[in-house]
């Protein structure tokens, strides 16, 4: 089959779906790959590094879709690029079903197969094309350094001639794929690192990491946690003992990054107003949870702003394409391996089998069908 990368047409998204490196990975699996020209530029693959590892690069998006069976990108299409899928062409990339039903039912309409890399089922056996999961990683890492790059001093400490520089303090709200990313970043730049979940069974990872689990007294211990790993509403009780906690160290802590979730549902608040007064000046928050509403009651999605305290709060919603490289990379090997899955034989046949739990789960739109949202996966 023919697979075909299109040029991201989002403002800032600086990504690509196809790498020369996964093109060649694809060939092996019996493909053909094209590529929009110009489509890998922001992420430092040129045009010519795609036609050296044997892709054919077309002049527009239109001349791809016209050529390809499937489509790979990294944002949802816009609707002028779902204009142009064909019936039976299939479309890889995330796509948010829940929160595009329009666009879902636009694709169904032009009898599209969709694959949305969101969807994928959070299982062992398809942690190679979670994409969720390989972006969270690099927007927690990028998420210290870019604290680090508003914060005015060292994160290590230091005892030199010119005199004794205190190690920097980080608090990690939130250590799931991002926050654990974040910790490890944090702790080996030096800093003394924090981090506090509502999932207690995270705090083995936590301290394997090198971080401090910040633990709560109370009754039920952290009792925001539910079922299939990830964290449920807490109860006011819990979240008043949480927030005092926070009220209680923002004074010391000079570094926030806030990524706490709740599957469904808008960020919980969790470092508010008086806490960000109580900071110090030059103490820097990330708010990873911006594009959800926000951790941080003052964070500004896609902005970074200072306040009349001298505290910055940093709510970027694209840390993933703020290290475009390696986020393509990673994705582009989600991807590669999705693909995989989906042509059994490495013969170059795509075998859409819906009775596989990855495929069937990441699949939202099939043979004029919405097929979301999937059953729940046969296996854990
Ligand atoms: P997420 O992005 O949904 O949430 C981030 C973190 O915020 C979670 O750890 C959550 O417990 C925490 N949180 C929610 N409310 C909070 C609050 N009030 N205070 C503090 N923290 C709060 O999480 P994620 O990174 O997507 O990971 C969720 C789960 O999925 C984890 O158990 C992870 O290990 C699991 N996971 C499994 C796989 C796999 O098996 N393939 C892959 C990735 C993640």
């Amino acid at each position: 089959m023919k697979i075909g990368a299109l040029r991201e047409i989002s403002a800032g998204e600086s990504r690509v779906a196809l790498t020369p490196d996964s093109a060649l990975q694809l060939q092996k699996l019996g493909h053909a790959c094209v590529i929009e020209a110009g489509a890998g530029e922001k992420a430092g693959f040129s045009d010519a590094a795609y036609t050296a590892a044997g892709v054919d690069v077309l002049a527009s998006a239109h001349a791809v879709f016209e050529t390809v069976d499937v489509v790979v990108k990294v944002r949802a299409p816009e609707p002028a690029e779902a204009a142009m899928l064909r019936e039976g062409q299939t479309l890889i990339s995330f796509f948010w079903p829940a929160q595009t039903p329009e666009l879902l039912e636009f694709c169904r309409e032009k009898g599209a197969t969709v694959i949305a890399m969101d969807m994928v089922p959070r299982i062992s056996r398809a942690q190679k094309m979670d994409a969720l999961s390989s972006m969270a990683n690099i927007a927690g890492y990028r998420a210290v350094i870019e604290a680090s790059n508003h914060f005015g001093r060292f994160f290590t400490g230091q005892i030199t001639a010119a005199g004794k520089v205190p190690p920097a303090k980080v608090l990690v709200v939130g250590a799931g794929v991002a926050g654990l990313a974040a910790i490890g970043t944090a702790t080996s730049l030096g800093a003394i690192t924090y981090a506090f979940d509502v999932r207690p069974e995270v705090a083995e990872q936590i301290e394997s990491m090198g971080a401090q689990f910040v633990f709560l007294e109370f009754e039920q211990a952290q009792d925001g946690a539910a079922t299939g790993g990830y964290a449920a509403p807490s109860s006011p009780e819990f979240r008043e003992k949480q927030l005092a906690k926070f009220r209680e160290l923002a004074p010391e802590i000079d570094i926030v990054i806030t990524t706490a979730l709740i599957p469904g549902r808008p960020a919980p608040k969790l470092w508010t107003q008086d806490m960000v007064e109580a900071m110090r000046p030059g103490s820097v928050i990330v708010d990873l949870a911006a594009e959800r509403g926000g951790n941080c009651d003052l964070t500004v999605p896609d902005e970074k702003v200072v306040m009349e305290n001298g505290v910055t709060i940093i709510g970027y919603t694209d840390f993933p394409s703020r290290m475009a490289a390696q986020a393509s990379t990673l994705y582009a090997n989600n991807i590669r391996h999705m693909l995989a899955d989906l042509t059994p034989s490495k013969d170059g046949v795509i075998v859409h089998n819906m009775d596989d739990d990855v495929i069937r789960g990441a699949t939202v739109t099939h043979q004029g069908a919405i097929t979301y949202p999937p059953p729940p996966p046969k296996v854990p």
